[in-house]
């Protein structure tokens, strides 16, 4: 959510601040703005895309300079206008600030800030944040950022300039993702790794409250206190080619077909066949209590909640412990019961997703261990986490979430049987799960070749405004992801629900020719799920199935079918949701929308 981007060394700032917020555009903005120091104070801002803001920069001359800060902002406070863009200026000093995240006392701040002389001229709480800054200068910007961030609570990440200190960038962060790239005798900081690696792979991630004051050639990181905090620089593992395209028009789908290479990632290393053993070097040295754990909460939000969902199902059916799973965001603040033995699992792509975050800390404050299951390498949860497994798929720049839900299904699954082979699941057993799970990777390429089945049958459907998508077991919280990923990139309204919940309201929605999509894979409920059909197809549904191969009683019921291979239920999610997968991203594409910027949405949730 909102990218940050900043440049002090001794190239021009402008290309590379535009470079930057280019590649941070994908986790979702509404306007952009940038700001660079040459004397005096530059600011171009505008509402819509960076290339917007190209024009605009175009017309208005170059910005020269070679210090500078740059922004994607996704409203908070104050609509998407001009005015609310960043960078804010203050109204003394040529200070410039950029800020992701939210101050929550910006009112009372605000009030104050007003009966000392400053005027406003947008309804940003990082205005206000400016003018703190502002007020507290004597000459020193670090010391005034420290000083200003000591009176506020909420979450951010920043960068500030001032005209009166023309070689020093002032940056800090608290809760949201802030990382500085060390270069030769340059700095590129930027809230994540994509804007860094073209130009150097060293970089140092900031913990919460602290500060990095860079000049053109050193750095110094303090806490909010001044006092000075010893930097750990790191090689970023992330290759360019990564954050590139390549051949694929779009992300999305690019990482839709990344899924065979990105699970055999996720499980390298991981399966003991022989043994029967999965081996989760990251939760080791927790072993013991994770055998003797009385109760797991897995939390999440979106996709990751999907994906916890069926975590629940895996760790009760293949590890007999008690599981639940709840919204992160319901469960931090409805004084939740944490009792001896309660394991907590944060289920997170970013590990920034601010709602996660936050209910991890109130679990782990009462007692809790708490586990990530995240795919950012060192971001905040993976961070406050006593321990935890990464999805290791590679950055997911779509924001449309794919390869990683497919991650987070097989480190949930490794999960239960790292815990289950220690407590009663045999090693035939355990083996057999595990050796099924090796072949997953080729049967997801097998459902990827009907790409071109799914879009000709997505045509068909595609301009019906509502949509259900069914399943069972298993694949109940498939099909919520199904739906989710209709609506988040086609615009078009999709329910998932338990496909026996149908008829206990929303049955009265069908009508002729909606679309109703079957999980319908061959396993314990399917003639249950067969019944189903026929209700839906009695009151003139459209049914698209999404069945076992082999299967070809299902033509005489479903309209459309795509396969699966065939495979124990507790793993067909990592097969089900392909073709929903598809289904979603051709649906997006014939009705022309942006398929990597969705309206309206953010990669990383970073406010709650
Ligand atoms: N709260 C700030 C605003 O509304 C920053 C939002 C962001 O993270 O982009 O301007």
């Amino acid at each position: 959510m909102c990218g940050i981007v900043a440049y002090i060394g001794a190239k021009q700032a402008r290309p590379l601040l535009i470079e930057g917020l280019k590649r941070l555009e994908y986790r979702g903005y509404d306007s952009a703005g940038i700001a660079v120091l040459n004397g005096a104070v530059s600011v171009v801002r505008t509402v819509g895309r960076v290339s917007v803001l190209e024009d605009r920069l175009a017309e208005s001359g170059d910005l020269k300079g070679s210090v500078g800060i740059a922004h994607t902002r996704w409203a908070t406070h104050g609509e998407p206008a001009e005015r609310n863009a960043h960078p804010h200026v203050d109204d003394r000093h040529g200070i410039a600030l950029i800020h992701n995240g939210i101050i929550e006392n910006y009112a009372a701040l605000r009030t104050w800030l007003e009966e000392q002389g400053h005027t406003f001229t947008s309804e940003t709480d990082t205005e206000v944040l400016t003018m703190l800054i502002s007020e507290l200068y004597d000459g020193d910007l670090e010391k005034a950022v420290q000083g200003a961030l000591r009176e506020v609570t909420g979450a951010y990440a920043l960068a500030a300039i001032c005209e009166k200190e023309p070689d020093t960038l002032v940056v800090a962060r608290k809760g949201s993702p802030l990382m500085v790239g060390v270069g030769a005798d340059e700095y590129i900081v930027a809230s994540d790794a994509s804007a860094i690696v073209a130009h150097t792979s060293r970089a140092v991630t900031l913990d919460d409250y602290q500060v990095c004051k860079l000049t053109r050639d050193s750095f110094r990181t303090s806490t909010l206190d001044n006092v000075a905090v010893t930097p750990r620089i790191q090689e970023l593992e992330l290759e360019l080619e990564q954050i590139e395209l390549g051949d694929y028009p779009h992300y999305m789908i690019k990482e839709i077909f990344e899924q065979p290479n990105s699970l055999r990632n996720t499980m390298r290393g991981r399966i003991d066949l022989r043994e029967g053993r999965v081996v989760l070097g990251g939760v080791g040295q927790y072993a013991r209590e994770l055998v003797k754990a009385r109760r797991f909460i897995l939390l999440g939000q979106g996709t990751a909640l999907h994906a916890a969902m069926i975590g629940e199902y895996l760790l009760e059916d293949l590890a007999k412990v008690p599981a639940e799973v709840e919204y992160s965001s319901e469960f931090r603040y409805r004084n939740p019961i944490i009792e001896e033995g309660t394991v907590i699992i944060a289920v997170s792509q970013s590990g920034e997703t601010a709602d996660t975050l936050s209910a991890l800390h109130e679990a782990k404050e009462r007692g809790a261990l708490a586990l990530g299951v995240v795919n950012v390498v060192g971001s905040s949860i993976a961070r406050d986490t006593d321990a935890g497994v990464y999805l290791r798929v590679g950055p997911e720049i779509g924001v449309a979430s794919t390869k990683a839900f497919t991650g987070q299904l097989s480190v949930l699954t490794l999960l239960s049987l790292f815990i289950a082979r220690r407590r009663f699941m045999s090693v035939e057993q355990s083996s057999e799960i595990l050796r099924t799970m090796e072949r997953i990777p080729e049967m997801v390429e097998r459902v990827l070749a009907e790409s071109d089945q799914i879009r000709a049958v997505t045509e068909r459907y595609c301009d019906r405004e509502n949509w259900l998508f069914l399943g069972r077991g298993y694949n109940y919280p498939t099909a919520l992801e199904g739906a989710l990923k209709l609506k988040e990139i086609s615009y078009i309204h999709a329910e998932g629900m338990p496909a026996a919940e149908m008829k206990h309201g929303p049955i009265a929605l069908i009508n002729h020719g909606m679309p109703v999509v079957f999980i319908a894979n061959k396993g314990a409920q399917y003639e249950k799920v067969m019944s189903n059909i026929e209700e839906v197809r009695s009151r003139g549904g459209r049914v698209i199935a999404v069945a076992t191969e082999g299967d070809t009683d299902i033509k005489r019921y479903a309209e459309d079918v795509f396969y699966i291979p065939e495979i124990p239920e507790a793993l067909s999610p990592l097969l089900a949701v392909v073709p929903l997968q598809l289904m979603a991203y051709h649906a997006a594409v014939i009705r022309g929308h942006d398929v990597d910027k969705p309206r309206n949405l953010a990669k990383s949730v970073t406010v709650e």
